[in-house]
């Protein structure tokens, strides 16, 4: 799928030096096959990759990230972007009853999405009033009107014998009876696309002057979505999308392309057939989503806030200058705890690239806990300088933490270990790790 092939893409770049013309080429070839692969429109996917390109080239590596994590969030950034970067809010202004006019083909989800979006904007403090308009089939109103006793909320009394101008017409008195500030009126749906259909959207529209034409679509059919969503805007001019059924295997491509060619906000994404399975569209997650790269991205996150580059280069002072204490290394197995493995974190030291060496280091999070417990039971001296740590002092810091003598040792024997193999890398003038291979 689109995540493993990313994972390889990126693999590929992986330990090469700086981003040039040359290693991104080709993984931008990769990354636009594996765009149309998921759906996206040919267009976008072509004017993405070209975007990414006068993006990345040139760009300095940041001295935090490798290579392919650079482009991992140089193509995240981008794919963010041209999602809309943000969320976008409903934007519910206006003489109340505010309208909402949900529009889409038959099963893509308008009547549940109608009862998601009411029970939302009940939890934001709104009394939301549901419209039935869905005159051509019983079972539609009925299904509306199942949906809103789940939420205790009114529904406007439609039949099927009414038109639906006219139940658009009476639901505003109604809503105002009902003390209601808004109205989400469900619609009829087709399969396809039709004039007909268009012409009475179109009315709709005239008679209830919405705030937002939310189109609902569904994820699962791709790029028809695409089409669909340009027909509607076109039409009916739409304030928003909400993709559905982003619960099953749909590929978030449906995302990228609707926005990029409708430039129509995805305002919310269906996450399942429940009532509370609707949440704000965030274009950062879907990239993720997309990238399939959900760890990845994090841990660049994790990595620049919780370990800037002051943070490094300060740390990287103390082992040069050989005073890293038993402090020092208590601070940073509490880092390490936030981000991961050692191994990470020395990565992103300047100057350092993988250590295969310190996977010795690694440790397991209960174990963190004990390490520094230990740490917290030596006195300041002690932790300041802990060759003074004989064995008597061994014995009373193992039953001050409530651990073993054995574990003690273990503790100054890792301390160690990581200040020796800190020293010989810092040592050698500023050179590069033994590790890194040239080809
Ligand atoms: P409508 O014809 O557009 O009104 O579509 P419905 O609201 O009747 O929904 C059609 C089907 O899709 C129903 O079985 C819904 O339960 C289901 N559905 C709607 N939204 C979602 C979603 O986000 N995830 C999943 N898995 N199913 C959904
Ligand atoms: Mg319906």
């Amino acid at each position: 799928n689109l995540s493993d092939k990313f994972q390889r893409i990126f693999k590929n770049l992986r330990g090469q030096g700086k981003l040039t013309e040359e290693n991104i080429r080709e993984a931008l070839r990769e990354v636009r096959m594996a765009l149309l692969e998921a759906d996206v429109h040919y267009k976008v996917a072509k004017d993405f990759v070209t975007g990414i390109a006068e993006r990345a080239v040139g760009q300095e590596v940041m001295t935090s990230l490798t290579p392919g994590q650079q482009v991992i969030k140089i193509v995240n950034e981008a794919l963010t972007d041209l999602m809309g970067g943000q969320s976008e809010p409903l934007r519910l202004i206006g003489k109340p009853p505010v309208c909402l006019l949900m529009v889409g083909l038959q099963g893509s989800g308008k009547t549940t999405t109608t009862a998601k979006l009411a029970r939302k904007l009940v939890q934001e403090h709104r009394k939301p009033c549901l419209v039935p308009a869905d005159v051509y089939r019983p079972a539609a109103i009925e299904q509306l009107v199942t949906l809103a006793g789940q939420i205790n909320l009114p529904v406007y009394p439609s039949t099927v014998r009414q038109k639906p101008e006219e139940i658009a017409r009476e639901a505003q008195g109604y809503a105002r009876e009902h003390n209601c500030d808004t109205l989400i009126v469900d619609t009829a749906g087709r399969l396809h696309i039709d004039t007909e259909l268009m012409g009475e959207l179109g009315r709709l529209k005239e008679i209830l002057q919405p705030a937002e034409i939310l189109l609902v679509a569904d994820a699962m059919t791709g790029q028809d979505a695409v089409q669909v969503a340009s027909a509607f805007h076109e039409t009916l001019g739409l304030s928003g999308v909400i993709l559905t059924k982003l619960d099953g295997d749909a590929r978030g491509g449906a995302a990228l392309s609707i926005r990029a060619v409708t430039r129509c906000p995805i305002k919310f994404i269906g996450l399942g057939e429940k009532l509370d399975a609707l949440e704000v569209f965030h274009p950062d997650r879907m990239s993720s989503r997309i990238l399939g790269m959900g760890d990845v991205l994090s841990m660049i996150e994790k990595a620049q806030e919780a370990f800037d580059e002051k943070e490094a280069l300060a740390m990287a002072k103390k082992f040069r200058e050989d005073t890293f204490s038993l402090e020092d290394f208590r601070n940073q197995l509490r880092q390490v705890k936030k981000l991961g493995s050692l191994e990470q974190i020395l990565g992103m030291l300047p100057g350092m690239g993988k250590l295969k060496e310190l996977k010795k280091l690694q440790v397991d999070e209960k174990e963190f806990v004990r390490m520094e417990a230990i740490i917290n039971s030596m006195t300041r001296g002690e932790r300041r300088n802990a060759d003074i740590i004989n064995a008597g002092r061994r014995k009373r810091i193992a039953d001050g933490s409530g651990t073993s003598v054995q574990e003690v040792n273990r503790l100054l024997k890792s301390y160690s270990e990581a200040r020796r193999m800190m020293r010989q890398m810092m040592g050698g003038g500023g050179s590069a790790p033994a590790t890194r291979k040239k080809k």
